[in-house]
């Protein structure tokens, strides 16, 4: 008989919006007490379509949020001095509070020494060695913005982590790492897999929560997802298709996230969320008493 269980949506795109709301009323509150408002800088190097396009929405994102944005546009022939020197005069520049460095910066450069040339208070996309020691150690600091994104996705729909298995596919720096010590702090049971793990399948069955994280179209098959399991797909492939075979892991699952308006929603709320916490913080003001929490 087949089975016709429907997984309950772990909607982002709601949840995002009420964050960004929370984000725009503690951002305008920023602004009248500090006569300026919070900056995100934006550095993209090279004119990759792809990455143009998120550059774009990010600072549209933060316009309608009340947060200035300021682009820095660099040539594909930029050097790894020259992109450390952008960062770090901005780093340096007081009326910047967050600096977004958009991935992936060209071959030729060093990545790394780029990401850390920008100043741990700024750095609300989380990207620096600093921050996630920070995040790894359960100190303040801020986190990668998708997995911070899948927290509060996870908090809001009462998914209690504690004991339980989880399994991460995908082990990047910015998305399956993190998420993964994320998920250990709170807890959970963690197994990575990646590319050279044997028997995947296997694993992701044990999974009482699964993050997908990979960058493969419908990787993750239905029937491989345990009956109740929680189900984050943190992929976005071509066509709006996520990492999960929705269809058939929806059937099995007790929470899933939809691709789109799941995960990708989320990442740019905990940015742009981060940003008025970075500048509140920069302008030396309380966060808790600009604006009642959501
Ligand atoms: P990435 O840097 O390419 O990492 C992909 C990971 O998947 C790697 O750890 C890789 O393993 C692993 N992998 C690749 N093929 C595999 C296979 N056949 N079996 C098992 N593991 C395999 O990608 P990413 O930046 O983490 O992004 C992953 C996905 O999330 C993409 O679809 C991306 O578009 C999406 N994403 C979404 C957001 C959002 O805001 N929603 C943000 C970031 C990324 P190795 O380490 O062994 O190579």
């Amino acid at each position: 008989m087949a089975q016709t269980q429907t997984a309950r949506l772990m909607e982002g795109a709601s949840l995002a919006r009420r964050i960004v709301e929370q984000s725009a009323a503690t951002a305008a509150a920023v602004t009248r007490q500090a006569g300026k408002p919070p900056c995100l800088a934006t550095v993209l190097v090279g004119d990759d379509p792809a990455s143009v396009t998120y550059v774009q929405m990010k600072r549209t994102r933060c316009e309608k949020t009340g947060i200035r944005s300021r682009h820095v546009g660099l040539p594909a022939t930029t050097t790894t001095a020259e992109l450390v020197d952008a960062v770090t005069a901005l780093s340096r520049d007081p009326d910047v509070h967050g600096i977004l460095l958009q991935h992936p910066v060209g071959r030729h450069i060093d990545e790394r020494a780029a990401f850390e040339a920008i100043a741990p208070d700024k750095d609300v996309d989380g990207v620096t060695m600093r921050s996630f020691a920070a995040m790894s150690f359960g100190l303040p600091g801020f986190v990668s913005c998708t997995p911070g994104g899948i927290m509060r996705l996870l908090d809001e729909y009462d998914v209690d982590l504690a004991g339980k298995r989880a399994v991460v596919v995908g082990r990047s720096p910015i998305l399956g790492k993190p998420v993964g010590m994320l998920l250990l702090a709170r807890d959970a049971t963690v197994t990575y897999c990646h590319s050279r793990t044997t028997d995947l399948a296997s694993i992701v069955r044990e999974a009482d929560v699964l993050v997908a994280a990979v960058g493969r179209p419908r990787f993750i098959r239905g029937e491989d997802i345990k009956p109740g399991a929680v189900v984050v797909d943190a992929g976005y492939n071509p066509g709006n298709v996520g990492d999960v075979d929705f269809e058939t892991a929806k059937t099995r699952a007790s929470l899933i996230t939809p691709v789109p308006g799941g995960v990708g929603p989320m990442t740019i709320a905990v940015l742009l969320a981060q940003t008025v916490d970075a500048a509140a913080r920069q302008f030396g003001l309380e966060l808790d008493a600009l604006v009642p929490s959501a």
